[in-house]
C-alpha cells in the first residue's frame, strides 16, 4: 500500500507528466482512504486552475496594451 509521502509525491509529478495507470490505480486507492491526501489533492487543483487563469490574466494584459 502505498504512503502518504508516496502519494503526494506522485500528485506533483502528475503535474509534470502523465502518470501510468497503475500509479493512477495506487493514487485513487489511497486518496479513496485517506482524507489527508483527498485534500491535498483538491488543493493541488485549485492551486493549478489559479495559475492558469492567472497566466491567462497576464495575456489578457498583454494583448489589451
Ligand atoms: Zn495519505
Amino acid at each position: 500500500m502505498m504512503n502518504c509521502k508516496e502519494a503526494t509525491r506522485l500528485m506533483s509529478e502528475g503535474q509534470e507528466r502523465k502518470l501510468t495507470t497503475s500509479e493512477k490505480a495506487a493514487l485513487s486507492v489511497h486518496t479513496m482512504i485517506c482524507s489527508g491526501c483527498r485534500n491535498f489533492s483538491q488543493h493541488m487543483k485549485v492551486l493549478r486552475t489559479m495559475a492558469r487563469h492567472f497566466s491567462k490574466a497576464a495575456d489578457n494584459n498583454d494583448d489589451g496594451k
